[in-house]
């Protein structure tokens, strides 16, 4: 029997499961779907200062008062230069500061806070449209083929994107970068409390952001422009590939087997966020160089426009969608003006392949950014 929902959520990352609260809340029926591989790197994702704001507005500090998520005062950076920038803890600390959050177990709280009106289906296996219904397969954990119907669907699926390869839709990249991530044992450094630390090299960026007491988060984010490119699938490289680092390598320690995971962190944003009786938020619409740190917080955001948007739809005003398209748009531009401009504040290495390839990024007359 084919069951029948208002919206479908395809993906239950922290955009999706944000969107099927907000639809439960404003009484639609949610049929939400999700792949249940387990995540077994954590990317120790910080959130600024200025999302406090829209935490509020989404009722999420309680969620964050738990030991899994910890307030974060700022990022250590060396960058353009061998100092060392220290944040202002005390200024963080005044004001609001930012968050550290363990972002699976997040979506667990949110996921067990959700109502009975939010169905949770396996991974999407096929989708069409039928007049202005949606037919979504789906398979349950016992390997049975689901059939559901809805009458919108939201794309929430991370970068892989479901919408964009079943509708044919044109993703626009902006760069190349991949990112190499482990989670190591942590090493107290005196010097550093609750590190986030940002560092530039000369064939890649790296990054050390603490998951928890007894676990880091190292990150090195480069692409096939730097000689080293093929060593950084090895931790077992790490220590020499780093060796002319000032900070990340006392990280590194010597003698550890962890495995690599290695995932895309390029810009892109789809040609089309939004259709007739669809859209896309977070990673699935438009993704950011995790330098940013938008990511995470530009998809929460996402997810509460994203709600918005489809309360205007079920109340039969469809331009809340043209609003929606055009309002993240705006913002993705904004975001790519303050990429080029970061990533030039490196020039220490002008001759490496890997920062010209990442300061070819260049805004045209239109608007438009060409790689
Ligand atoms: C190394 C690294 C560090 C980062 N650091 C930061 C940071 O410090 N701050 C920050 O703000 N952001 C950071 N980000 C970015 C941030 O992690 C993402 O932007 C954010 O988590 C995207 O959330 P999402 O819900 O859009 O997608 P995802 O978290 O990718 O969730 C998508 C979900 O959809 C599921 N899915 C996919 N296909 C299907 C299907 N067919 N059916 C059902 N489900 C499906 C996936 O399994 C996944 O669970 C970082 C990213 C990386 C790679």
């Amino acid at each position: 029997m084919i069951k029948t929902f208002d919206c479908a959520v395809i993906g239950m990352g922290i955009s999706g499961v944000l969107l099927a609260k907000m639809l439960a809340r404003i009484g639609l029926q949610v049929a939400v779907f999700h792949d249940d591989k387990p995540i077994k790197t954590s990317f120790a994702e910080s959130l600024p200062a200025s999302i406090n704001p829209l935490l509020a507005r989404l009722g999420l500090h309680p969620y964050l008062h738990h030991s899994a998520h910890f307030p974060c005062s700022g990022t250590y950076s060396s960058w353009g230069s061998a100092a060392l920038q220290q944040p202002d803890v005390e200024r963080a600390l005044q004001q609001k500061p930012g968050w550290k959050v363990d972002k699976s177990y997040l979506i667990s709280q949110l996921v067990e806070d959700l109502p009975e009106t939010v169905v949770m289906f396996g991974k999407v296996s096929g989708l069409e449209q039928q007049a202005s219904q949606w037919q979504i397969s789906s398979k349950n954990h016992m390997g049975e083929a689901v059939q559901v119907s809805a009458g919108f669907v939201a794309d929430a699926s991370g970068r892989q994107g479901y919408l964009p390869r079943a509708l044919n839709i044109p993703r626009h990249y902006f760069d190349k970068l991949m990112a190499f991530v482990v989670n190591v044992p942590s090493v107290k450094i005196a010097q550093f409390q609750h590190p986030v630390l940002v560092e530039a090299q000369q064939h890649c960026w790296s990054l050390v952001s603490q998951v928890s007491e007894k676990s880091t988060m190292l990150a090195i984010f480069s692409n096939q422009t730097s000689p080293d490119f093929e060593c950084y699938n090895s931790f077992e490289n790490w220590h020499e590939v780093s060796e002319k680092s000032i900070y990340f390598k006392q990280f590194i320690k010597k003698n550890i087997h962890v495995p690599v995971r290695k995932v895309n962190a390029s810009s892109h944003i789809c040609s089309q966020l939004t259709g007739r009786n669809w859209l896309m938020l977070g990673d699935a619409a438009m993704s950011f160089d995790p330098l940013s740190s938008h990511g995470m917080t530009t998809a929460m955001y996402m997810a509460d426009k994203a709600g918005e948007a489809i309360a205007q739809y079920f109340s039969g005003k469809s331009q809340g969608l043209d609003d929606y398209s055009e309002q993240m748009t705006s913002i993705y531009n904004t975001y790519l003006n303050e990429l080029v401009e970061r990533y030039n504040g490196e020039q220490r290495w002008s001759r490496s392949p890997f920062w010209q390839s990442k300061q070819a990024i260049h805004v045209s007359n239109e608007g438009a950014f060409v790689c």
